[in-house]
């Protein structure tokens, strides 16, 4: 139980250090009763001890980059914030989300090295990351997806979502499966060629030769979201299935693959593809009283029933009308939602009366995304309108003119230095060098 919880901040003018935060169990309380147990409450008192030492060593113009100071923030941070997210998030009050903005005010106030009274809305637009409510949605969805659960994200792509198979009570003598990858094309009674292919379509073909004569061929089309990888694997599960099918009418059969990667997945025992999963397990039963071998081989090398299997993937595959395999990977779902809550969060930012300025520079979130610059203190006063400008000074009576004392007269502003004061001309490069500039 917390009763009281002091954090240590940087020293208060000239003098010792001095205790200037008490938050008492009342205060944060509210707040940390939707974290499932007390090992959580002191997760989040972690989180907010955290934020605050890191006052000590990242100042406005020293101390850690923004870069750094990111990743702290997405991965120390918001995992915190974050945890059991899906037992809480429909429950939490106003007042509870009221404290959650406080804690990523505080660090975005860090990361942009920006002064206390800006808005939280340009704090996020500027350090690229989402507000607390999205980023908490974002990853209970993530963990939906990656156990096969439903989300709230309205994606028709997420519907269908690859769920991870965990795999028990298997042999040790079964959970071995040997694929040789040294590149030399297995031969055997019936040789298998497989390849997957994504072009405008996603296609993966198997070709299968005995005695120099093709014996049978067999394509599948999967989604246009499904990717090369999970074609390979699609390609390998439908020879596994054609021998199964034969009854035995061969008692040896290679199969020679275009992928690497898919063919380690197959080998490797601990993996919850659901593909390599079914594969795994088919192919197990199959060897019993079946000699199944499988090869790697460098795809596009001019061999024979490689080609043959590239083509079936790559037209034949694609006149199919229907999809046979629809289920996107995880990876791709996570994108998906990352998406979807980066266009909520863009809707909130330009629907929000804060901000103007910085909406001049950054119109919308899903442009901040694409750009790859590190606030500090001085781009951020620019990106804010609000600094040392002699306009801003004028304000608060601190300078006689709010006019720049270059040639052109103008007032002082931010948007001045950046389009058109000449005499900022050649400083202004440095500051902007990876932020677009606005026309004048
Ligand atoms: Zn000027």
């Amino acid at each position: 139980m917390i009763h009281e919880y002091q954090v240590v901040t940087r020293q208060n003018g000239v003098g010792d250090f001095v205790l200037e935060i008490n938050l008492c169990s009342s205060d944060v309380g509210k707040y940390v009763k939707y974290f499932n147990s007390a090992t959580d409450t002191w997760k989040l008192m972690r989180c907010v001890k955290w934020c605050y030492n890191l006052v000590r060593c990242s100042k406005a113009t020293s101390g850690i980059s923004y870069s750094n100071l990111a990743t702290v923030y997405k991965h120390s941070i918001l995992p915190v914030i974050t945890y059991t997210a899906e037992a809480w998030h429909s429950l939490i009050s106003k007042r509870a989300k009221n404290k959650l903005q406080q804690i990523q005010r505080s660090f975005l106030i860090f990361l942009t090295k920006a002064y206390r009274s800006v808005s939280l809305d340009t704090l996020q637009a500027i350090a690229g990351l989402m507000p607390i409510e999205q980023a908490v949605s974002l990853y209970k969805d993530i963990r939906a997806i990656s156990r096969g659960k439903q989300t709230n994200a309205v994606r028709a792509q997420l519907r269908k979502v690859e769920t991870p198979i965990k795999t028990k009570g298997t042999h040790p003598i079964d959970s071995y499966l040997h694929v040789e990858l040294t590149g030399v094309e297995g031969i055997a009674e019936v040789t298998v060629y497989i390849d997957g292919s994504k072009t405008e379509h996603v296609g993966a073909g198997m070709a299968a030769v005995k005695d120099s004569k093709e014996i049978h061929t067999e394509t599948q089309r999967l989604n246009n979201e499904c990717t090369v990888f999970q074609a390979e694997l699609c390609g390998i599960r439908i020879a596994i299935d054609w021998i199964q099918n034969q009854w035995k009418k061969a008692s040896t059969y290679a199969i020679n693959v275009g992928s690497k990667a898919a063919l380690l997945t197959i080998a490797n025992k601990h993996t919850t593809h659901p593909l390599a999963v079914d594969t795994r397990r088919k192919t197990i039963v199959l060897r019993k009283d079946t000699s199944v071998t499988f090869h790697w081989v460098k795809g596009h090398s001019g061999l024979k029933g490689n080609e043959r299997a590239d083509y079936l993937a790559k037209t034949v595959a694609s006149y199919k009308p229907a999809t046979s395999y629809d289920a996107i990977p995880v990876s791709r779902g996570k994108r998906l939602l990352e998406e979807y809550y980066i266009k909520i969060w863009n809707a909130a930012y330009t629907n929000s009366e804060k901000a103007s300025h910085t909406k001049s520079l950054i119109p919308s979130t899903l442009h901040r995304m694409t750009l790859t610059f590190w606030p500090n203190h001085i781009l951020t006063q620019f990106l804010k309108n609000y600094g040392c400008f002699r306009s801003y000074f004028y304000k608060s009576k601190k300078t006689p003119t709010p006019l720049c004392s270059c040639p052109e007269k103008a007032e002082q502003t931010a948007r001045h230095l950046i389009t058109d004061c000449s005499l900022f001309s050649k400083e202004r490069p440095a500051v902007f060098w990876k932020l677009p500039l606005p026309s004048p």
